[in-house]
């Protein structure tokens, strides 16, 4: 996903086991926005730059180094893990300066008691990156989130600077700097209205043009009165529940797209890139299917331990949830920890699966999906319960598309070999359709992998289970 101009953030990691309401959260994850929404860009779809209207007139947009110092120490006491992610992002975080990231460091390291590692994300447009900063992100190892749409023609229509000239050259000529300094880089790709029907184009840009060998992809989907109006809260003046599409903005990815999108980019992948390139929305469908719990927010049974941080130190629920309705409080006046852990952050968390419509609860594809995220859940079932994801319908064709191929993969993992050899028989069995005259079949289209709801209507407790974990029913899907 991403938002600072990037706009939509990627999910974020959860922690295994899935959260129960009822345990403290000893581990979370916050983005945080140090310079709060402001951006060096001004790209269409962005759902932050918005937010500068919920401060005060005169509002300075940094954090302060008091703020800076207690999150830094909040975050890592907070948290009884080995290891604590810093994830950085904007608005544009390199418009704080390279000092404020020095400082930030020297504190992880006054802060991190031994055996504790720290590792630091950052989210950019890359526009402002250079020699001083790739070489600053290589001696601390920083991950770095490159945001690029695609090819120059796609990228630039979305994506440019406040006089509307676009930012793909200097988003490239980043990433060569990047690449030069061996600094390790992701792509965060956004699939709007125009890339939702270019999903091979973008995928060999990424892969080809650029070298990109980690992969995200975010749908942007934002709400017409998403400026004004928080997730989840009813607007009076939304206008006919039925019409999906006048709900949201023009550039806003239709849910067919977004499942179109995947679908082809799979396709490709599939084919030559299995083990070499890696996309986040196959590893995480791949362990879905695998009987793994969910890796990423979004399509877990609960969230609420990814939250944001605002330049101010004021807590929310989640970055696509930084509303007042969703302000948790400010870590100057209660610690991380305690805020992390309120009854209302709890039920933020379990909302995701307590709200979810009967329409999901029936779905062969519940448990890779959950209903997606709650802030994409403003339309109706069929039978007009609310509550719906807009991206249903695409997440349901990505889901049937992939799922054949992903369960031979994964009973090719059960069986201790490597997930590329269905990459391999794809191959040899396209080669002999070629070398016969036949039609070559598109890779999803071998019979159809049950879905996880449905598996367990089929399969008796001690069946090996049919999603090819090579565990027993019972054990697997079946719990
Ligand atoms: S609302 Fe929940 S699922 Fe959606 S992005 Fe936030 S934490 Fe993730
Ligand atoms: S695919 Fe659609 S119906 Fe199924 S769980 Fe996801 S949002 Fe709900």
């Amino acid at each position: 996903m991403s938002p600072e101009p990037q706009a939509p953030t990627a999910p974020k990691p959860v922690f295994l086991p899935d959260p129960q309401a009822h345990h403290p959260f000893t581990a979370f994850h916050t983005l945080a926005k140090p310079i709060g929404p402001i951006c060096n860009l001004d790209c269409t779809y962005c759902f932050y730059l918005h937010k500068e209207n919920f401060f005060p007139k005169g509002e300075q947009f940094r954090m302060s180094p008091d703020v800076q110092e207690a999150f830094i120490k909040q975050y890592i006491e907070g948290q009884d893990v080995p290891e604590v992610n810093f994830a950085w992002q904007g608005g544009e975080p390199t418009l704080l300066g390279l000092d404020f990231f020095k400082r930030a460091v020297e504190l992880q390291k006054k802060y991190a008691p031994a055996g504790k590692t720290i590792t630091n994300a950052f989210q950019t447009n890359g526009v402002l990156l250079d020699e001083a900063w790739c070489s600053f992100f290589k001696e601390h190892d920083f991950l770095i989130g490159l945001s690029i749409d695609g090819p120059k023609e796609l990228h630039d229509k979305y994506r440019f600077y406040k006089d509307g000239s676009g930012s793909h050259e200097k988003v490239v000529a980043a990433l060569k700097i990047l690449q030069k300094h061996g600094v390790r880089t992701n792509s965060l790709t956004c699939v709007n209205r125009l890339t939702g029907d270019h999903g091979r184009e973008v995928y060999h840009f990424l892969r080809d043009e650029c070298g990109f060998e980690h992969m995200q992809f975010i749908p942007i989907v934002e709400k017409r009165d998403f400026e004004t109006v928080a997730p989840g809260m009813k607007n009076p003046d939304e206008g006919d529940p039925r019409e999906d599409l006048l709900k949201v903005t023009p550039w806003t990815c239709k849910p067919e797209q977004w499942g179109r999108f995947l679908s082809a980019v799979f396709d490709e992948w599939v084919r030559r890139d299995v083990g070499k390139v890696f996309i986040q929305q196959f590893e995480q469908t791949l362990a879905c299917v695998m009987g793994l719990p969910a890796s990423l927010c979004v399509y877990s049974k609960h969230c609420g331990r990814a939250l944001a941080i605002e330049h101010d130190g004021s807590l929310y629920s989640c970055d696509h949830f930084v509303y007042d309705e969703y302000k948790l409080g400010n870590i100057k006046d209660r610690s991380m920890r305690e805020l992390v852990n309120t009854p209302e952050q709890k039920k933020f968390g379990t909302d995701k699966f307590d709200s979810l419509p009967r329409f999901c609860r029936r779905c062969d594809f519940l448990e890779m999906c959950y209903g997606e995220c709650p802030k994409n859940r403003f339309i109706e079932t069929p039978d007009g319960e609310a509550g719906l994801n807009y991206l249903c319908a695409g997440l349901k064709i990505y889901f049937a598309h992939v799922t054949p191929v992903m369960g031979l993969m994964a009973r090719e993992i059960a069986q201790g070999r490597p997930a590329d050899t269905v990459m391999h028989a794809i191959q040899a069995s396209e080669r002999i359709a070629a070398a016969s005259g036949q039609k070559v079949p598109e890779p999803a289209a071998a019979p159809a992998m049950p879905a996880a709801g449905a598996l367990k209507r089929d399969a008796r407790p001690n069946d090996p289970c049919p999603c090819g974990s090579g565990k027993k029913f019972k054990k697997c899907h079946g719990r």
